[in-house]
C-alpha cells in the first residue's frame, strides 16, 4: 500500500496489542502465524468481497464493509458448529481509498470479532485496481462435531433462525432511498450492512450428536438444495412457515417472495435435526434469544437425487436452486 502510507506503519496501526486466543503462538509480525493444535477439529473458511460486485460505496461505509466481510466468514464457522478464534485479512487497496478509510474497515472487523475474542493474526496488503477484502477465519469444534451438509436424514425437522429477506429489502431501501419511509428502515438497512452471525445459537447445539447446518448467504432455495443434494434426501418446505419480519409486509408480495426465498446475505442458519432432538434445538434458541422456526420436514428422496419442494396453498412445487445477484 505504498500509495497511501508506509505499509509497515499501516500494519502497525491494525496490529493487535495482545492476543486472547490461547492457541495463538505467533500472530502478526513474522512470515506466518502459528496456531497450536489441540484435541479439537479446526475449521477454516475464506470469503472475498469486491467493490462494485458485493458492495457499493454508496450503500456500505468502510466500517460496514469490514464488519460484514468478517460476519460472512464467521457465519460459515457458525454453520459448521465452530467457535470463532482467529482471522487473517488480505486487502487490495485502490488509489481512490484513503488510509483512514482502510483503517475503518479493520475497525468494523474488530468490532464484530471482539464479540467472541477473535484475534487478527495476519494478512497481506497490496495495491490494485479496486478495493477487495479477503478474510480467512479459523475456528474450533469438538472432535467429530462439525455440522456437515450431508448430515440430514429422512424424518428430520427442518428449521431456520431469524427472518428471511431482510438483507435484500435493506439493500433495496439503500439503493432507492425515497421508496419507503417507514419505521423499519433502520432494521432492514442494519441487517444488510451489519449482519450478526448466529454463533451463540450454533455453539449451544454442541451436545446434539447429528445436525445438518448451512448458513443463508445465497438464499433459502439455494442453501436448502445444497443440503438436499449432499444428504441425498428430499426437503419439503411450507411457504406459510417461512419467517418474515413485519417490515416486509410494506413491499409487493412478489418482492417478499423473491427476497425471502432467493435473497441472500441474511446469514441466518438453516438446519435439520431428528424429531427427538428438536426440543433441544428450541431450548438452545430460548437460551440464546434466537428466534427459530420449523419450516418443513425431510423425506427419503423420490427421484434420482435429493430435491427441495415448497408447498404453497396446498400445492407442492420444486424449489429450484437459484440465487440472487444484486449488482449484475
Ligand atoms: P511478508 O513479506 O513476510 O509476507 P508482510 O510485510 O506482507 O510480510 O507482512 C508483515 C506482517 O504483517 C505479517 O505477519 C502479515 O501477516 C501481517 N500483515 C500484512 N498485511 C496485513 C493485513 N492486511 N492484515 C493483517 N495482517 C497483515
Ligand atoms: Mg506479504
Amino acid at each position: 500500500m505504498i500509495l497511501l502510507m508506509d505499509e509497515f506503519l499501516f500494519i502497525d496501526s491494525i496490529r493487535p496489542k495482545s492476543y486472547r486466543q490461547p492457541s495463538v503462538q505467533q500472530g502478526i509480525g513474522d512470515d506466518g502465524a502459528v496456531i497450536r493444535q489441540t484435541a479439537q477439529d479446526m475449521v477454516i473458511a475464506v470469503d472475498t468481497m469486491v467493490e462494485g460486485i458485493h458492495f457499493l460505496k454508496k450503500t456500505m461505509s468502510p466500517y460496514d464493509i469490514g464488519f460484514k466481510s468478517l460476519a460472512a466468514n464467521v457465519s460459515d464457522l457458525a454453520a459448521m458448529g465452530a467457535a470463532p478464534a482467529c482471522y487473517l485479512v488480505s486487502v487490495t487497496v485502490s488509489p481512490d481509498w484513503k488510509t483512514a478509510d482502510v483503517q475503518d474497515i479493520f475497525r468494523g472487523m474488530k468490532a464484530l470479532g471482539d464479540t467472541w475474542n477473535m484475534d487478527l493474526i495476519g494478512g497481506d496488503t497490496v495495491t490494485g485496481g479496486e478495493l477487495s477484502v479477503t478474510v480467512t477465519v479459523l475456528g474450533f469444534t469438538q472432535r467429530d462435531r462439525a455440522r456437515y451438509r450431508f448430515n440430514a436424514q429422512a424424518g428430520d425437522v427442518i428449521f431456520v433462525t431469524g427472518t428471511l429477506g431482510d438483507s435484500q429489502a435493506g439493500l433495496h431501501l439503500l439503493m432507492n432511498p425515497n421508496s419507503h419511509s417507514e419505521r423499519f428502515h433502520g432494521h432492514l438497512t442494519g441487517r444488510h450492512q451489519r449482519p450478526m452471525p448466529r454463533v451463540d445459537f450454533s455453539l449451544k447445539l454442541a451436545h446434539i450428536k447429528r445436525l445438518a447446518l448451512n448458513d443463508i448467504s445465497d438464499g433459502l432455495a439455494s442453501e436448502a438444495n445444497e443440503i438436499a443434494e449432499r444428504s441425498d434426501v428430499d426437503m419439503h418446505l411450507e411457504e406459510a412457515c417461512i419467517p418474515k419480519h413485519p417490515a416486509l409486509a410494506a413491499f409487493e408480495p412478489e418482492l417478499q417472495t423473491q427476497w425471502s426465498l432467493y435473497g441472500g446475505e441474511d446469514y441466518e442458519l438453516l438446519g435439520t435435526v431428528s424429531t427427538q432432538e428438536w426440543d433441544d434445538v428450541q431450548k438452545a434458541a430460548q437460551l440464546t434469544g434466537t428466534p427459530v422456526q420449523k419450516i418443513g420436514i425431510v423425506k427419503a428422496k423420490s427421484g434420482e437425487q435429493g430435491r427441495v419442494y415448497l408447498k404453497k396453498d396446498g400445492i407442492s412445487r420444486l424449489l429450484q436452486k437459484k440465487g440472487y445477484n444484486h449488482f449484475k
